[in-house]
């Protein structure tokens, strides 16, 4: 029987007791074995398993969201209207409004189904990488492609990628309260355990999607996807992201707050008309309609949704992953960012450049990962042997691996077997990966060393801690452990010195020396490390061990690494100062290599407080310098959020960046929690609202800019269509109470409300930026959508609008019925009892409203340094906008449909003095406004 054909049967009577099998069955049910499957048979599993995801996310369907299109008031209004004209006999006006709902929830549909798409495919992108073994190799591969019988590695901050087995561990807890609801860490092993027990106790299984607390482990999947507990339970990690946006929500109120005020408006001119006008109950009716529907902004949620949507694609092609839609609004007023030092300021990439060990100092040469390099004493070459101690174990205490990483791969399935295509990299911390290619440099092999030394335990890394220790066996038999840290956390624990192979002790002299040499190497910008081992392990620390072991070390020496900043950095960093926006280094390395690192990126650094003062400050104190402190360094994660706490009750807006698993609470609770894509981990990426994916500092401008971008183009729309929609009711309201009776029909009402003005406000959605984007300062947090300026804006367009428009009516109105027109009789709402002129001059208004809107988009645009060619789509919906009108006034359907006459010349040269009038008063008034206005 095939490997394939045995791993089928396994499956198929595989009854959910994995827990409770020998280690050995699992492996052999499941086909495989401590160097998992080979790449070859996960593919064939892959096919056979489907992929490792549970499938909840799916998204609206088109069906639905075309279905909900008529959730919407405005759309049954609409019905119930063509219903009654068609009932009464008015079947072309029945028709055109049926038609105009069908335009209505088409261009609805089309919108939301955009911004689903656009949500959806931010979703797909961020991907969970999983850390495998296949064929003997370490592999980072998409944790969607995991199989059953794939060995996997997990270590504190990862989610678990897949329901597994634990084969081996190393002070391995895990949070599993995705699974069972109690968020208390589960002490997890490798013994099996009886048939019964219950999910919460099987400590020898890892589940889908808990969270790794603490330790590391290995162990063989034995479920995936929809298989996996999680998966049953089909709950599938419900995100909280339908909640509405800040924006929404203000759209919504507003959105009901018009509708109150049209219905008193409605009220009045209905009124009005059936008292004083000699308009037609039906009219009336139908005017009724026609006003509620021009003023009632129903299709502003759909815009702003879609608007974000889209907002938020550009930023993610711009690596600025948004996770949670409404942060977009909260970027636009970050004036703080808090970001850490170590990969996001600088490169990824280290290099170890200087060792102190044995009482000397040492240069190595050779820059990056290639592991050609050299080890120089006063600039002549030494031997090895002077640093081998330090290298080692730089070397043994540290969790790097040589494995591929499939990142990017192209979407084909088969891409991700394909082993000829992929590169073997270092798969780790960068701090690490810099000590082992220093350690290759003196021909360390880490597979040879790994063999002589075999590791039985470990203390983890913590960034509170600063330091981690390893146990190893040593050839001849014995324990050794080895320490790396923050050159003061390993002094701290040492007690001796090796120095030319003897053990030496510590004085208070040499440590002070020891110190004065972190010194040097911080000013020169270098992250320092120190190393220590113990010669003697006590047994009861050898298998679990914890910090009792570290204790009575032996100090070995120090390796100096440089992490050169990110070349943008420093632009980027300028750009944010001058955007009115702060930005605070938080680090957990020393205070003079975080200064120096400051230094070349542009920090002021005029302040420099270290975790340990920190924790000595009240909070008062605290309160008092936060603003003024530029660089903390020596920090711990907890640092990060009293940092963040006190920054937000002075008022800020804090965008907070972090990477390891401690970081997750102070990234949850910033008003923008940012996660590194590639660094960070899977817990800290959970609780942030934006994932870098280049974990690049400059990203985090750009989003902003994005942030601030969107908003711009939100209020610009806004103010697009409510003054275009303010302007219609105005004119409305004044033509009936001159008694000029209908000064629009409802239809063109519609007409420009969805189709004119409806098309161009989409495309503001996109402008580009305004020149001055990223030189105002940041938006207050409490500023909404609408601000005075805007509410100013919508209230002089409409009057401006009404103004230059009912000239336009009245001319044409009266005009044509008597030669000798009588300006003052017209204004005073003379009305001659019949309607001769009505239809020309409501083509007029009709028109103009069209050709206005023009004007509107650039008065608007103006004050962002937006010229009308800035954006082609917005070209392109103006062109549309005036085509269509073309045909509505010049083919006979048209003029049926919308009781309209074809212009004449003169009629156009009207409309046109009448719009550069009203340009003219939006020219002025702009300036006015500039004038009395500091903000948007
Ligand atoms: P940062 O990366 O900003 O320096 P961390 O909290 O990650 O902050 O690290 C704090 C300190 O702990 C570092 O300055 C370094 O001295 C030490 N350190 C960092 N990584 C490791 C590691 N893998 N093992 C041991 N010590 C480490
Ligand atoms: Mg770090």
């Amino acid at each position: 029987m095939s490997q394939s054909e045995q791993y089928e049967r396994a499956r198929s009577d595989t009854d959910g007791d994995w827990h409770s099998r020998p280690l050995e069955d699992v492996y052999a049910d499941l086909q495989t074995s401590r160097d998992g499957l080979d790449p070859e048979e996960a593919r064939a599993r892959l096919e056979r398993e489907g992929p490792n995801e549970i499938e909840a996310s799916e998204g609206t369907s088109p069906l639905r969201i075309l279905l909900e299109q008529y959730t919407s008031a405005l759309i049954w209004v609409l019905i119930v209207a063509a219903i009654v004209m068609a009932g009464v006999g008015h079947l072309i006006d029945a028709g055109v409004i049926a038609g105009i709902v069908v335009f209505i929830t088409l261009f609805g549909f089309l919108q939301d189904y955009r911004a689903e798409q656009s949500i959806q495919s931010l979703k797909e992108m961020s991907t969970t990488y999983a850390l495998v073994s296949r064929g003997g190799e370490k592999r980072e591969i998409d944790a969607t492609k995991l199989v059953p019988g794939d060995v996997i590695f997990v270590e504190s901050g990862d989610i678990v990628p897949a329901d597994a087995r634990i084969v081996e561990e190393s002070n391995l807890s895990v949070d599993e309260a995705a699974l069972t609801g109690e968020s208390v860490g589960v002490s997890k092993g490798v013994g099996d355990v009886a048939r019964e027990t219950s999910l919460a106790e099987r400590q020898n299984m890892l589940y889908k999607d808990t969270v790794v607390e603490r330790g590391s482990g290995t162990a063989v999947v034995v479920e995936t996807g929809p298989a996996s507990e999680i998966g049953q339970i089909a709950t599938a990690l419900e995100e909280a992201e339908d909640r509405d946006t800040p924006f929404q929500a203000e759209m919504d109120s507003l959105g009901k707050l018009i509708a109150v005020g049209v219905v008193g408006i409605v009220s009045i001119i209905a009124i009005t008309e059936l008292v004083i006008g000699d308009t037609a109950p039906l009219q009336v009716f139908l005017t009724a309609v026609g006003i509620a529907v021009s003023a009632v902004p129903e299709g502003l949620p759909a815009v702003v949704t879609l608007s974000l949507a889209l907002g938020a694609r550009r930023m993610a092609e711009k690596n600025a992953l948004v996770r949670r839609l409404p942060i977009v609004e909260a970027l636009g007023s970050v004036d703080v960012i808090c970001t850490d030092k170590t990969g996001t300021l600088t490169e990824e990439e280290m290099t170890v450049q200087r060792i102190v060990t044995n009482r000397e100092t040492y240069e190595v040469t050779g820059t990056g990962y290639d592991t050609d390099g050299e080890f120089l004493r006063d600039g002549d070459p030494v031997d090895e042997d002077r640093v081998t101690e330090v290298l080692r174990c730089g070397m043994l205490c540290n969790n790097v691996d040589v494995g591929t990483r499939e990142r990017d791969e192209a979407d084909d399935e088969d891409a991700a077997v394909d082993v000829g295509a992929e590169e073997r990299t270092y798969l780790g911390d960068p701090t690490e990966i810099a000590l082992f290619v220093a350690a290759q440099k003196a021909g360390f092999d880490h597979d040879e060393l790994d063999e002589a030394y075999p590791r039985i335990g470990e203390v983890d890394f913590t960034s509170a801690r600063k330091r981690m220790t390893t146990v190893h066996e040593t050839p001849d038999g014995g324990t050794v452990a080895y320490m790396k840290g923050a050159p003061e956390t390993v002094l701290e624990r040492c007690n001796r010195e090796l120095v030319d192979g003897e053990v030496v002790e510590l004085t208070d002299e040499r440590r002070r020396e020891l110190e004065a040499q972190t010194e040097s190497f911080g000013e020169d910008a270098l992250r320092v490390m120190g190393f220590a081992y113990r010669p003697e392990v006590p047994d009861s620390q050898t298998e679990n061990p914890d910090e009792n072991l570290e204790e009575e070390l032996v100090f070995v020496g120090l390796q100096g690494m440089l992490d050169p900043p990110r070349p943008e950095v420093p632009d980027a960093l300028a750009g944010c100062l001058d955007a009115g926006i702060d930005v605070v280094m938080i680090t957990g390395d020393n205070a003079v290599t975080a200064r120096a690192v400051g230094k070349e990126v542009g920090l002021q650094s005029a302040r420099v407080i270290t975790g340990p003062e920190l924790e000595k400050m009240s909070d008062e104190k605290l309160a008092e310098v936060v603003e003024d402190v530029d660089i903390f360094a020596r920090t711990s994660p907890e640092h990060k959020t009293r940092i963040l706490q006190t920054l937000q009750e002075k008022g800020h807006t804090v965008a907070m960046t972090g990477d390891g698993v401690n970081d997750a609470p102070a990234v949850k609770n910033a008003d923008v929690g940012v996660a590194m894509g590639i660094r960070g981990t899977d817990v800290t990426e959970q609780a942030s609202d934006i994932v870098l994916l280049d974990d690049n500092f400059a990203t985090i401008r750009d989003a902003v800019r994005g942030g601030r971008r969107i908003f711009d183009n939100v209020r610009k729309f806004v103010n697009y269509l409510l003054s275009g929609n303010g302007g219609e009711v105005t004119m409305i309201f004044t033509g009936t109470l001159a008694g000029l009776g209908l000064v629009i029909t409802p239809i063109q009402v519609l007409w420009i409300n969805v189709v004119t003005d409806g098309i161009p406000a989409l495309t503001m959605g996109v402008d580009p930026a305004a020149d001055d984007i990223m030189e105002r300062e940041p938006r207050p947090p409490d500023e909404g959508v609408i601000t005075e300026r805007i509410v100013t804006s919508i209230v002089g367009i409409a009057l401006f609008m009404t103004v230059c428009l009912l000239p336009l009516f009245t001319l044409n109105f009266y005009g044509e019925l008597i030669p000798g027109y009588d300006v003052t009789g017209a204004l005073l709402g003379w009305s001659p009892g019949y309607d001769v002129g009505r239809e020309l001059a409501q083509t007029m208004v009709f028109t103009g409203f069209v050709v206005f809107e023009i004007v509107r988009i650039q008065a608007i645009r103006f004050r962002y340094g937006l010229g009308i060619f800035s954006n082609r789509w917005l070209v392109l919906a103006v062109g549309v906008a005036i085509t269509l009108q073309l045909l509505v006034l010049y083919t006979s359907t048209g003029q049926l449909l919308f009781d309209v006459e074809p212009l004449a010349f003169v009629h156009w040269t009207q409309i046109g003095v009448a719009a550069i009038v009203f340009a003219l008063l939006m020219a002025v008034f702009v300036k006015v406004q500039d004038r009395y206005f500091d903000r948007y």
